[in-house]
Parts: structure tokens; sequence; C-alpha cells
């Protein structure tokens, strides 16, 4: 952690819940980021709208202003919007599994088959057979053939006079009495959407079915992406996108526009002009970028963490030492919630991974809790510190305070009594047999 940031850490100390004046204030910035990062304006607003409704009462964490706060749930909602998961392209189809490249001219179609090609063929060990429906111009046919030897991939002889559409049908029924796994077609582009390369495109899908669509679009663009992707996808049915030229200085507010506008996953991503310059989507590094706030972004995760981890820490060095009492119990309970849970304590263990799905299975849902909470606050700081006192009587009386059933309290205890043992024989270094402990 630099001085900057730690002393950033230390001076904001507020707490308490984000009201609508913190997040108009912070959401006033995001908007300005978005808008500079070329976010469409429709993505912008509707964006704005979501983040504003779940931000305004979240809590805000020990050590973080509420205007950091809001741009990390901004961050976050901004991962999700964009897809939390890669996804790579999808050849679960029998073969030969075809892609149709489409996008405008000047995206990186060309360049972006030939990436692709090369690395379904070195790393998922497919054949693949590459074509080109570009008869506009002559030149385009050519780069495809030059690409493919490049990177090893065969490409469709060129044939003079066809149609896309019949060079399309030529290229399937190629591969298929070639035994190629994968054809893929790249198609000719215009500077701009129009209805010729439309029609010719979906003349194409028609033919040959493919099974993934995937739009190539500049990252680039700006605010022209949303009309790109929604007359694309409105016509042709797009699967998935590759955004090009992210190894520019955009900030690739497109990314976050084109997901909005069709729903559809960012699939890859070109970061240069060389055929091995494709990458994986990774939604996190995008959010910065369109954020350019990933300083505010680190330190509120980093303050975030610290807190939790301390916390689970303390009783877990606790739990270690086999002195976990029930004020230890109440604590966590009071933590479970923020961190996930048991297993935020858990995880601070070694070798524990099976008792925790079993916590997690176990019935611990906020009502629960809350009792829970309600027992050990009826019980005397004698009692929570040693609950071997607790007899019938004084169970009584605690299901009495708590409005809850002798029944309950025996059943907090039986919890703890357990959790305490675990943790007993995990500090002795006993790892065998624990995975059974708390599932009677
Ligand atoms: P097409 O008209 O859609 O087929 O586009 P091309 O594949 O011919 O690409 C147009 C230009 O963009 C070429 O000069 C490519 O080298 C370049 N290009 C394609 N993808 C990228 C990328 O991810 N980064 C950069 N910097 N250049 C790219
Ligand atoms: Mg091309």
């Amino acid at each position: 952690l630099s001085d900057k940031l730690s002393g950033i850490l230390g001076s904001l100390t507020r707490r308490g819940a984000l009201t609508e004046n913190d997040v108009n204030e912070a959401l006033r910035e995001v908007r300005r980021a978005l808008l500079e990062a070329d976010v469409a304006l429709e993505v912008v607003r509707s964006f704005t709208d979501t983040v504003r409704s779940r931000a305004v009462g979240a809590e805000v964490i020990k050590s973080v202003s509420p205007g950091q706060m809001v741009v990390k749930i901004v961050h976050d909602a901004l991962v999700e919007m964009l897809g939390k998961e890669a996804e790579g392209i999808d050849l679960n189809a029998p073969a030969p599994v075809g892609i149709l490249m489409v996008g405008l001219q000047g995206s990186g179609k060309t360049t972006t088959t030939a990436k692709i090609a090369r690395r379904l063929s070195d790393r998922m060990k497919r054949r693949v057979l590459m074509a080109s429906l570009d008869t506009r111009r002559p030149a385009a046919m050519e780069q495809l053939a030059v690409l493919g030897k490049q990177v090893g991939v065969d490409t469709l002889p060129i044939v003079a006079g066809q149609s896309a559409v019949q060079i399309a049908r030529r290229a399937m029924e190629a591969a298929r009495l070639g035994g190629y796994d994968v054809v893929m077609l790249d198609t000719a582009g215009r500077v701009t959407v129009d209805e010729a390369l439309m029609a010719e495109a979906a003349e194409v899908r028609a033919a040959t079915a493919p099974h993934e669509v995937l739009l190539v679009a500049d990252s680039l663009t700006g605010q022209d992406a949303v009309n790109t992707a929604k007359a694309f996808d409105g016509r042709l049915g797009v699967t998935g996108i590759v955004l090009t030229r992210m190894d520019g200085d955009g900030r690739g507010g497109a990314a976050l526009s084109m997901r909005a506008v069709t729903g559809k996953p960012i699939k890859l991503v070109g970061t240069g002009e060389k055929v091995d310059a494709l990458e994986e989507f990774h939604p996190e590094r995008v959010a910065n970028r369109i954020l350019g706030m990933g300083d505010i972004v680190s330190l509120v995760e980093k303050a975030a963490e610290t807190i939790d981890a301390e916390k689970a820490k303390r009783i877990a060095d606790k739990m270690r030492k086999g002195a976990f009492d029930l004020d230890d119990l109440r604590e966590q309970l009071g933590q479970m919630e923020k961190i996930g849970g048991m297993k935020g304590v858990l995880g601070m263990l070694p070798g524990i991974g099976k008792m925790k799905a079993q916590l997690e299975n176990a019935n611990l849902d906020d009502k629960v809790i809350r009792r829970q909470r309600a027992i050990i606050d009826s019980m005397t700081p004698k009692e929570r510190r040693n609950p071997d006192i607790l007899k019938a009587s004084r169970k009584k009386r605690i299901a009495a305070g708590s409005g809850t059933k002798v029944e309950d309290v025996n059943k907090l205890l039986k919890m703890h009594r357990q959790m305490a043992d675990v943790m007993k024989m995990m500090g002795k270094g006993g790892r065998g047999g624990m995975g059974g402990a708390l599932g009677k």
C-alpha cells in the first residue's frame, strides 16, 4: 500500500449508510467518466439509474468516504453488467461448426478471423478452414490467404466470380468433405451499416446456419457502437462480440454500450495488429479503464478486505487456541452477513474445505442469526465465557429472555461446542475426521 493511499485510508473515517445526496454527488462524477469513456448516452442513463437504486442506503465501510463507496458500487455493477465470467467461443455443435464474422469495414474482421483460427487450431487442436466472402475487394481474399499461411490455417481456394453465399456454401461443403472441425466465414464490411451489407450477411447466415455469429467492433468507435450493435444484432442475431483495438488509448466505453444494448457476451478482445494479439475479455480491467478511477476502486476494495480480514483473523486465532467463547460466537454472528458467513473466518484456516461446504448448507439465514444473537444477549457475561455452567434453570431463563425455546438454546450451544472442538483439533494439527463434525 503506497503512502498516499494509506494517507487517504487514515483520513477518511465517516461511517453510516449512503444518503441520496452522497449517491447523487458521486454519480455526477461517474456519469462524466462514463461519457468521457464514450459510453452511449442511453446506456449511461439506465446504468446510473440502476446504481442509484442499489447504492442509496448501502452501508459505508469504515475508512472510506461515501463517494468512494459509490464508486465501488458502480465498479461492481459495471463488472456485473460487462459479464462476470469469461465466455469463450462455443464449439459445441456438430462439425463443421460455422463461425460467421460480421461488422463494419475496418473493424478488424479479417485480422480477428485469423487470430481466432490460430487460437482454435493451436490451443484447442481443431482443424479450421477459413473463407473470405469479401467479393467486392479482391485484395481482401488475398489478405486472408496470406494470414492463413502465417498462422498455419487452411483457406478456401479462391474461385473468381462467385457470390458471397456461393462461397459460403462451398466452404461448408469443403469442410464436410475435408473433415474440418470449424469453418470461419469472414464477411465484407461497409463503412456504415447499409441494407445491401445486411441482406448479404443475412443470406449467408440462412445458407450456412453458423453456430456463432461474432460481431467484430472497434472499441474506439464510441457512440456509434450502439447503433452498429443494434443493427447487426437485430438483423443477424449476434451470439457474441469481439472488441478490437483495445491496445489503443480509448477507454473502452463501447464494450459497455455493446453489451448493454445487445445483452450478448464480449467473448474476446483484440489488442494489436499481430496475429497473437487476442485475449480473453476481463471485465474487471475494462471496468477500471472505463471509470478511469482504478485507484479509488482498489482503495475501497483494500479497505473492505482489511476490515473483514482483521476481524476474521482475530476470531480465527482464538478458535485455533481453543479459546472461542460465546462472546466470540456473538461477534462472529454479527460479522456473518458482511464477510460471507462462516466461510469468511474458516477461509483463514488451513485444510477446511469440506467443512466449509457443510457450514454453507447449515441454515444460517438472517432470521436464524438474529435469534442466535438474541440468545447470547440474554446470557450473563460469566455464562458467555463459560457455557458449561448452563444447566436447565439457566437455559429456561435465557430462552424466556430471548423469546426462544430451551431447544433453541441447546441448538446454539451445540453449534458452539462443535465449532470450538473442531478448532481445537485443528490447532493441534489434526485434520482427519473433522469433516463430519458439524454434519450431525
Ligand atoms: P476488416 O475490414 O474488418 O476486415 O478489418 P481488418 O482485419 O482488415 O483490419 C483493419 C486494420 O485494423 C488492419 O490494419 C489491422 O491490422 C488493424 N487491426 C485489427 N485488429 C486490431 C487490434 O486489435 N489492434 C490494433 N491496433 N489494430 C488492429
Ligand atoms: Mg476484411
